[in-house]
């Protein structure tokens, strides 16, 4: 089968590492705006690689760019591991193309003051009650097109979103009559030795992190202030850590297709020196994402901030300590209370020693492998754009545990209040 990827950073080079252990891929296209950093990729893997492995440059901004490598290429599906900002271009060039599409991070506009997404965002935020930039509508409004051309698209199979929605699916089918509170729980206890990084593309972790906090209860939303609502978890692996409440993608999708819910809420840790450079950046004005001029250029703040911080490609070798990502469902099962907490823990030190990188692109390369597996052998087909949790979980759970991110089921876990 032949696989073109989008994007060379961190999350890909471990999806590409993944797909090359895999046999249903037969043939891999990498393709990237930096062509240098797949050809050192490419040179890396042939050796072990059971595909044969190309490169390419694109700009996966421009259409007609990627139009013209998969007119030539032929791609059967495509994994895009770019940016959120080149989802809808790819995804046209799949439908102009006829293949099927895959990804890790739902749309989000690098531009934000562009007046017609900026019309339908505000629509948006009134409607719905949420304020991220980022949301479904986008790429679930291309639920027809893809139904007509036979195709499937599907959204968000990193690890969270991604793995903590199959979480969801298999705890729907095989421990609960019905789901209704969900905390997903995103623990990262890593030390990379630098006063201040971010363990993927910083301009996305920023705007995300900075953003307010939302959560969804009895059928709305519910918006917060920025790291307004705080707990202290203990984490298998980890230890105790304080987590903070925050907007988070998969929230929408699970209210829509979890029959029932009544809270979905999503936490993720932070230490006091990680916030308190969050603050001092947010207070200066380095996190903006509109231009200001500067010495008769025009520059966004957080992409000149992304130019000074570490690479996150590059934390591997300096991260210890482990990950532990997961979801506490409450429920019923035979009219009876249950409470299930489903979550992997997976070690910085061994991921950089297995594929070059740490802890969260492979927490995140692994079920973008896995994902494009399921469209790529058949096991999940469907014509039309779907979320992970709308599929059968089985083969998906089966896959984590033999390609690296073996996970747990705990039937007495401590909640979250
Ligand atoms: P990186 O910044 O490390 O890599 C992004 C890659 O995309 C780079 O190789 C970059 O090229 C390439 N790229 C950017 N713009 C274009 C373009 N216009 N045309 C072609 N290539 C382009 O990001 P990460 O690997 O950290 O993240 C990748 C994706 O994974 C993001 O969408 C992120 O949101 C998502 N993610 C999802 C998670 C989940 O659990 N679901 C968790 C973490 C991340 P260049 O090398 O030239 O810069």
């Amino acid at each position: 089968m032949k696989l073109l990827v989008i994007g060379c950073g961190g999350v890909a080079s471990v999806a590409i590492h993944k797909c090359c252990q895999n046999p249903v891929f037969t043939e891999i296209m990498i393709a990237s705006r930096t062509e240098s950093k797949c050809v050192d990729l490419a040179e890396k893997l042939r050796p072990t690689a059971k595909a044969k492995l190309f490169t390419a440059t694109v700009d996966a901004d421009n259409v007609y760019s990627l139009i013209e490598l998969m007119k030539e290429f032929k791609p059967h599906t495509v994994l895009n591991v770019a940016l959120p900002y080149q989802d809808l271009t790819i995804m046209d060039a799949c439908l102009e193309c006829g293949a099927n599409y895959v990804d890790t991070a739902n749309f989000e506009p690098e531009d934000i003051t562009e007046p017609a997404w900026r019309a339908a965002y505000d629509k948006r935020c009134k409607e719905e009650g949420f304020t991220a930039y980022f949301d479904y509508s986008w790429q679930w409004a291309y639920f027809d097109r893809f139904k007509r051309a036979g195709l499937t698209a599907l959204l968000g199979t990193g690890f969270d979103p991604g793995v903590t929605q199959v979480f969801t699916a298999y705890a729907q089918k095989h421990y609960f009559d019905e789901i209704h509170y969900i905390d997903i729980l995103d623990c990262n206890g890593g030390d990379h030795g630098y006063p201040f990084a971010t363990n993927f593309n910083p301009e996305i972790n920023l705007r995300e992190v900075s953003a307010n906090g939302s959560y969804w209860e009895n059928g709305h939303w519910v918006e917060t202030k920025p790291m307004e609502i705080k707990r202290e978890y203990d984490f298998a692996g980890v230890g105790k850590k304080d987590m903070y409440l925050l907007h988070h993608e998969e929230i929408e999708s699970l209210a829509k297709n979890i029959p029932g819910v009544k809270r979905i809420r999503f936490f993720m840790t932070f230490g006091q020196s990680y916030l308190t450079h969050m603050n001092c950046l947010q207070n200066v004005g380095m996190l903006g994402t509109e231009p200001v001029m500067f010495e008769g250029h025009e520059i966004v703040p957080i992409k000149f901030l992304k130019a000074l911080l570490p690479d996150p490609a590059t934390l591997g070798p300096r991260t210890v300590g482990k990950t532990n990502i997961g979801c506490i469902f409450k429920g019923i099962k035979d009219g009876k209370e249950k409470t299930v907490y489903i979550y992997n823990v997976c070690d910085h030190q061994e991921c950089y020693k297995e594929t070059g990188a740490q802890a969260v692109s492979y927490t995140t390369g692994v079920p973008a492998m896995i994902g494009t597996a399921m469209v790529a052998s058949g096991k999940w087909r469907a014509p039309g754009v779907f979320n992970v949790e709308e599929f059968d979980p089985d083969p998906y759970m089966e896959a984590l545990n033999e390609y690296g991110l073996p996970w747990v089921v705990d039937e007495n876990p401590v909640t979250v209040d």
